[in-house]
């Protein structure tokens, strides 16, 4: 007799790792636990064709294990498309710790994990993500030489937010050239969403070229330090997806393009920094190719930061990072043109191209 599967919770107790939603074929799943330390993290190596995985380390109060590990898949699996898609030669990647960063967070529990990291021999190398800082890269580069994002002082790229941002702006500008006809964003009405480490110097860029900027953001107090800074408006409406804008850019949280939102959008073009912004990649995106509103993909136009941090791995500078990142703008003409000529979604553009470079490696190792 067979008995039927309804429920996610069922699944969970069939094929508790490998069944997971968000399992997509990782390569391999480490799951650390200290008890003296009291670390419980969990490393998930989603694919090192290109190269050792690469992915920062997140620190999030999970309200269960399930949470941890299915988000350690989605991160670490989006980590391989972002470096494929930008032409670096590193896999995905990327390491959750559960607990809450600011109460439960030890030295002594970050460099225990800096020790599970250089157990691996370098097929992971972590970065800061969420919940963890440069100072913790730092700790962990004392037990580890496979972590990024250490300090300027200790020969390390510094913070990656800023290029991030320029990404952001190269890409967006791409869109409105492709959705608008003119890469000129002087005089479009822009909301941004979240003006933390890069939604801020997105804010900068835009004001300078003379876009009309709204901003929000649940921290008050910085809504109105940003506002005064650049000048941007301070978004007051009721609905920020229904705002009456020509660009709507999350750069604050995942998910915000959902079956609530998707169908109250009025923005013709979504171009932001937050990872993971479609709900489902492969709904949403199709929703939005059909209502003609051009979605730059998250995790193409958001690799400024890993493009950064790779200069630490391979010696090139600054300006170099800059300049690769400046690139984003036609690798996003290049997407939209690609998914327009084949009646795919950008997204699906986007991955088609990733998957191609990792599949053409692959076929080239196996020569
Ligand atoms: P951050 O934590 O510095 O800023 C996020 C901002 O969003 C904060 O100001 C926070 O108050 C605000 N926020 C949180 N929830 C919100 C909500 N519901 N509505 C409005 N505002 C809200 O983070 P960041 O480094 O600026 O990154 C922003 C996004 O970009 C994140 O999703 C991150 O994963 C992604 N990202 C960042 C980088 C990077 O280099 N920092 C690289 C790639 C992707």
């Amino acid at each position: 007799m067979t008995t039927e599967i309804t429920t996610a919770k069922e699944l969970h107790k069939i094929d508790p790792v490998f069944g997971q939603v968000s399992f997509d074929n990782h390569e391999q799943i480490v799951f650390c636990n200290d008890k003296d330390t009291g670390l419980k993290a969990i490393i998930g190596i989603h694919n090192t064709v290109l190269g050792p995985a690469l992915g920062g380390t997140r620190m999030w109060k999970y309200t269960n294990e399930w949470e941890a590990l299915n988000d350690v898949l989605r991160l670490s699996r989006g980590m391989t498309y972002k470096s494929a898609i930008s032409g670096l030669n590193l896999g995905g990647g990327k390491a959750v710790i559960i607990g809450d960063s600011k109460i439960d967070k030890t030295p002594e529990m970050i460099t225990k994990f800096g020790e599970y990291v250089n157990s691996l021999s370098g097929r992971y190398i972590t970065a800061e993500d969420v919940g963890t800082t440069t100072e913790d890269m730092d700790r962990i580069n004392d037990v580890t030489k496979f972590v990024t994002g250490i300090s300027e002082s200790r020969g390390g790229s510094g913070n990656p937010s800023p290029v991030t941002a320029y990404g952001v702006y190269m890409g967006m500008k791409a869109a409105a050239k492709y959705q608008f006809g003119s890469e000129k964003l002087e005089g479009k009405k822009i909301l941004v969403q979240g003006i933390g480490h890069v939604g801020e110097t997105l804010v900068d860029y835009l004001t300078k070229e003379g876009a009309l900027v709204q901003i929000t953001d649940i921290n008050e107090n910085k809504v109105a330090d940003v506002s005064k800074k650049y000048g941007a408006q301070i978004f007051t409406g009721a609905d920020l997806y229904s705002a009456d804008v020509d660009i709507y850019a999350p750069c604050a949280l995942g998910a915000t393009i959902n079956d609530e939102t998707i169908n109250r959008l009025k923005a013709r073009v979504i171009a932001g920094a937050a990872n993971n912004q479609l709900a489902n990649e492969q709904v949403h995106g199709k929703i939005l190719k059909d209502k003609g509103i051009l979605y730059a993909p998250d995790f193409l136009i958001n690799a400024g930061g890993i493009i950064n941090v790779y200069a630490e791995i391979v010696g090139y500078d600054a300006a170099e990072a800059m300049r690769r990142t400046e690139n984003i703008y036609n690798t996003t003409l290049d997407i939209f043109t690609l998914a327009e000529s084949n009646g795919l979604t950008t997204y699906q553009a986007a991955l088609a191209i990733a998957e191609k470079r990792i599949a053409d490696k692959k076929k080239e190792t196996a020569k």
